[in-house]
């Protein structure tokens, strides 16, 4: 069964009308599909059966304490950048066992809190942070596992906004320097070097960059072999990328095939960091035509959804497929140029620009595909929007995972002081 598609003249998610769930919990929403969620984590893992390996779902791409829970029960593990998603992978059950904890910038704090947990790793991005792990790690009487991040000078060939494994990019440890940091690691106590990470990239389109920043990390493990330091787990980052538009990404097995052949002798399980290519696919944000305004350079349809709720088109330019629910809007004869834009006070709020389209009349719905994927995760209250529920769909079942914010969740937290009353 495809997990969107046209059935009886109206698009579907799964089994459930895209009409009904709109009646059922409002616009706008952010929908996932349940067995497309299932399907590309089990093809993902699927495709290493080969080695020993851990599939560790990068919590950022989307977070939902439901849809980790679901990657749980297949067995994922969890790439975490922040103490709050350490939090919401072990709400959401996830073994500690199998997170690992990157980002450039880890608090004591969450040093302390991760270390409390005994998750698996630190992916230690810098020499200062790994005198900080160390110096917590003894505050606290205890050792901490770490991979020192690489930075392998690869050039992903995608948005620079989503490049991280360029020399000039803040991620890492240089290359060069990576021995001395390794030996540099091998002196502080309360560390166990454990293993080496990267991560070049995201939406990535080909797995050449993988291939030769892959090649220059198994150089690095064998000169670290030479200084007597023995890497167990070899972590080769996420980035997959995912069809937005008519792109063609590099499957699971493609890089299985291509990265397999460098495997062959070495001891080391690999940590494998997707986040895109499993969630990015699997979620569409629903939302419904407002108002149509004609100036006379321009068609714009405005929508129910804005920049705080969907940033990727405002943020890297991003483009996103646009689908009426509707089938007979879809096979409208007649399409326009339109902007499709939200109600937020800023010129950058659109989610799709200069866009061909069927002119859809207020009340219409649209489905904003591939949207899966840094889609809630990024959401912010700007304009003080309410940030809008998302829904997991399985087969004809219609489940809430997040309600939908009420006023009073605008102003939670905040005071007038005294001084004003
Ligand atoms: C963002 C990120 C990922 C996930 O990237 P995708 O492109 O979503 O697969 C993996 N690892 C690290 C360290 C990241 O920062």
């Amino acid at each position: 069964m495809p997990d969107f598609r046209y059935l009886d003249g109206e698009f579907h998610c799964e089994s459930v009308p895209f009409r009904k769930i709109a009646e059922a919990v409002g616009t706008p929403c952010y929908v996932y599909s349940h067995a497309r969620l299932v399907r590309q984590f089990r093809s993902f893992d699927a495709a290493f059966k080969d080695v020993p390996h851990i599939t560790a779902y990068a919590i950022k791409a989307n977070s939902n304490i439901a849809v980790l829970r679901l990657l749980a029960q297949e067995g994922a593990g969890a790439d975490i950048v922040s103490g709050g998603e350490l939090y919401r992978a072990l709400q959401a059950g996830l073994m500690p066992q199998r997170i690992v904890f990157a980002g450039v910038g880890k608090t004591d704090e969450e040093i302390g809190y991760a270390l409390h947990s005994d998750i698996l790793m630190f992916n230690v991005e810098s020499p200062a942070e790994l005198l900080a792990i160390d110096r917590v790690a003894g505050e606290l009487k205890t050792h901490a596992r770490v991979a020192l991040r690489i930075n392998p000078d690869i050039d992903p060939k995608t948005h620079p906004y989503i490049s991280t494994g360029l020399k000039k990019s803040k991620f890492g440890i240089s290359a060069e320097r990576a021995v001395d940091e390794f030996k540099l690691a091998t002196t502080l106590k309360n560390i166990e070097i454990v293993g080496v990470h990267k991560h070049i990239g995201s939406q990535l389109m080909h797995v050449s960059p993988y291939v030769e920043s892959l090649k220059k990390i198994l150089d690095l493990v064998e000169q670290l072999k030479g200084i007597g330091v023995e890497i167990r787990y070899l972590n080769v980052g996420g980035g997959l990328g995912i069809t937005y538009q008519d792109e063609i990404p590099p499957q699971p097995e493609d890089l299985a095939q291509a990265i397999s052949p460098l495997l062959k002798d070495l001891k080391c399980v690999l940590i494998f960091e997707p986040g895109r290519s499993i969630v990015g696919n699997a979620g569409v944000l629903l939302i419904k035509v407002l108002y149509q305004q004609a100036n006379p350079d321009k068609t714009f349809l405005i929508v129910d959804a804005a920049m705080n709720d969907l940033i990727r088109p405002s943020l890297y330019g991003a483009y996103h497929e646009i689908k009426p629910v509707q089938e007979a809007r879809e096979k409208a004869k007649r399409k326009v140029l339109v902007d499709v834009v939200g109600p937020v006070c800023e010129s950058g709020d659109f989610l799709a620009k200069d866009r061909m389209m069927p002119l859809g009349d207020p009340g219409d719905l649209l489905a904003v595909m591939s949207a899966g994927a840094y889609g809630f995760s990024m959401a912010s209250n700007y304009n003080s929007r309410l940030r809008i529920p998302e829904v997991l769909v399985r087969d004809r079942e219609i489940h809430v995972i997040r309600a939908r914010e009420e006023y009073p969740d605008l102003i939670r937290g905040e005071t007038i002081p005294a001084f004003l009353k």
